[in-house]
């Protein structure tokens, strides 16, 4: 039953929103495509709640312009947007069933019984709580709870939607399960989502692309591939995971010339490379990147060894090693090599 023909594109241009002297967002342009699942990731406060409301159309931005398949929607009130939404302290209607509250909104449309009949049981069956219509809330998981929000926000077909940190008071395992469910409805359904979290995983996980914010600003906007092996900038490089930054005097790091790639960027004082992209070497190479450190750390992860280095200029050093790649005794105080690929190391 795909939706894409029914789902929204939106639009943003220079979207403003002050509250007295302070800038919450900060002329924020983007485009979501039909049928996109897009992120909206950043730390708490940049800015991400405030343009889920603008678009919701819960909250008047101060300046800037919003935009529904292209039609100005700038001043019309949330009713007519329709979106359906799926928010962290938007509760369930506690004195109805699992059913009442999935029927409601097809109810306020006035769609026909045997619609609300049939709308309802597929919903139930798509979120996998067959057997439970006759629950009330209580009687439900805070993770079946979820599955009914989303069923109920999903049921009459929105062009888009709305979620804002759904899963965030789930265990991790349980959140886990969710956020397969989410994509899972999302390729089913192929409805427009906008999606809200701070946390980066979630991210990269779930979305077609992501829209980094900080305090107000949109930093960058790309596909989570693209976001985090080629991060706009050290914000955006630092906020999606662990790397490591060099700083460069004339091309040199702490004296060793650097070999660097040819899409490393534009030039700047820094490089940056991630720790998975780090190689350890237990002598100086002698070819290619290698700089010289003392382990200081080794945290075992299962798969992956996390070594934590110190350079004789004090700069830290992360590196991700497949633990069965890991010599034999290594031992902490040691003198070793990290070196990587020109390719992988970017200008920050
Ligand atoms: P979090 O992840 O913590 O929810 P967020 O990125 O969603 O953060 P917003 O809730 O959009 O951030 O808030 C952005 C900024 O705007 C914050 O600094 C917040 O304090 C401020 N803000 C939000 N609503 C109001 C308001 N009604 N009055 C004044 N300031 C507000």
């Amino acid at each position: 039953m795909p939706q894409t023909d029914r789902a929204a594109e939106i639009g943003a241009e220079k979207i403003r929103k002050t509250y007295g002297a302070f800038n919450a967002l900060s002329d924020v342009s983007l485009k979501v495509g039909r049928g996109e699942f897009l992120t909206l990731l950043g730390p708490s406060g940049s800015g991400k709640t405030t343009f889920l409301m603008i678009i919701a159309g819960f909250e008047a931005a101060s300046a800037g312009r919003l935009f529904l398949n292209g039609d100005d929607v700038t001043n019309s009130p949330a009713e007519a947007r329709a979106f359906g939404m799926v928010f962290q302290g938007y509760a369930l209607f506690p004195h109805m069933t699992v059913e009442q509250n999935i029927a409601f909104p097809l109810k306020v449309q006035r769609r026909s019984r045997s619609e609300v009949k049939r709308r309802t049981e597929e919903m139930i069956e798509m979120v996998g709580l067959s057997g439970h219509g006759h629950k009330r809330p209580s009687g439900l998981s805070g993770g079946q709870q979820q599955r009914v929000a989303l069923a109920r926000a999903l049921a009459y077909e929105p062009p888009a939607l709305l979620l804002d940190e759904p899963f965030s008071a789930l265990d991790k395992n349980l959140r886990g399960q969710m956020q397969d469910e989410v994509r899972r409805l999302h390729r089913e359904i192929g409805t427009t989502f906008i999606f809200v979290t701070h946390d980066q995983s979630e991210a990269l996980a779930l979305s077609s692309r992501v829209a980094i914010f900080d305090h107000g600003k949109l930093q960058q906007v790309d596909a989570p591939r693209d976001i985090y092996e080629r991060p706009a900038s050290r914000f955006v490089a630092e906020f999606l995971g662990d790397i490591n930054i060099f700083p460069l005097d004339k091309g040199c790091f702490e004296g060793n010339p650097i070999a660097i790639g040819a899409d490393a960027g534009a030039p700047s004082g820094y490089l940056g490379v991630r720790p998975e992209y780090m190689q350890l070497h237990l002598q100086n190479p002698e070819t290619g990147n290698a700089i010289p450190a003392r382990l200081e750390d080794l945290t075992y992860l299962g798969a992956e060894t996390r070594l934590s280095l110190r350079t004789k200029s004090d700069v830290p050093v992360i590196l991700h090693v497949p633990t069965a790649a890991l010599p034999a005794g290594i031992a902490l105080g040691t003198q070793i090599w990290a070196g990587w690929p020109k390719e992988r190391g970017l200008y920050l």
